[in-house]
């Protein structure tokens, strides 16, 4: 995304070069490349200082009309929107989104044992997996609309650490290529007899 911003700038600063050599040409002065380049400082300014990306809603604009894309990039542009617009909070109980965790704590959550809303603090982007029973959904508000048979019929609990090619219980060291097989059998070793993945 940053290098479709760049070479935006570029273009812009480039067509402003070519029409001022036709009008500028014999003042000197490159004007409206002179105009781009300050543009592009502000630009600039706000995004490293304020947080502000001035650009951010033509570069969204633009990806739409690139539809054709892997899930792969789109799900790594999901992430990466996820980073820049840090300001974002989705509660890992029912999935609802704030703009700060402030806003989060104005209002109880039904879905949430402790009613109320609690931070996400994994990864961005889909299977969110429950880390009592191994249940995937596409988004954490899925993962909360049916109760999970592990979880002493409350929501399903999701699992916020990475993705991995082999889980491994915290209690007892078991290992499995998969939550869902990983808590198939009790764990001895755990207070109540279940085993959870280590993040
Ligand atoms: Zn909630
Ligand atoms: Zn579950
Ligand atoms: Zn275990």
């Amino acid at each position: 995304m940053r290098l479709i911003q760049v070479s935006l700038m570029q273009l812009v600063i480039l067509l402003s070069a070519n029409s001022s050599s036709v009008d500028n040409q014999a003042s000197g002065v490159n004007i409206p490349a002179l105009i781009g380049v300050i543009l592009f400082c502000i630009h600039l300014y706000l995004k490293m200082f304020k947080g502000i990306d001035l650009l951010a809603p033509f570069t969204r604009f633009l990806n739409n009309l690139e539809g054709k894309k892997t899930n792969d990039s789109v799900k790594e542009n999901q992430e990466h929107d996820a980073n820049e617009t840090s300001h974002t909070f989705f509660c890992k109980f029912c999935g609802n989104e704030y703009s700060s965790i402030d806003s989060m704590t104005h209002s109880s959550c039904s879905k949430s044992p402790y009613d109320r809303h609690i931070a996400y603090e994994g990864e961005i982007g889909k299977p969110y997996i429950c880390e009592y029973c191994g249940k995937e959904a596409v988004s954490l508000a899925c993962l909360s609309e049916t109760s999970c048979s592990k979880n002493d019929g409350r929501s399903h609990s999701v699992y916020e650490g990475k993705k991995k090619s082999s889980y491994t219980c915290k209690f007892c060291g078991r290992s499995s290529f998969s939550i869902s097989s990983l808590v198939e059998t009790s764990c001895d070793k755990s207070p109540d007899n279940k085993h959870l993945p280590l993040k």
